[in-house]
């Protein structure tokens, strides 16, 4: 899987996706080496728009990192 930076939502499309609490979308792969991630079950997350600047799971490769953010549903 190689990554080419911006917006990768659609290579995407087909995998399964977290969704917390009021619509928070993740696609559940390491923003640094596109490996699957375990997601954190509860994460940062306080209100519309702001997501804290804080990692919610864990990359077998690369140990706590980000899952990619998708949107809100
Ligand atoms: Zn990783």
């Amino acid at each position: 899987m190689k990554f080419l930076g911006g917006y990768m939502a659609n290579e995407y499309y087909n995998m399964r996706r977290i969704v917390y609490g009021e619509g928070v979308t993740f696609v559940p792969v390491c923003d640094k080496c596109g490996r699957f991630v375990r997601a954190d079950k509860i994460i940062a997350f306080s209100g519309l728009g702001n997501l804290k600047k804080t990692t919610n799971a864990n990359c077998c490769k690369c140990g706590r990192t980000n899952m990619i953010f998708e949107g809100f549903i």
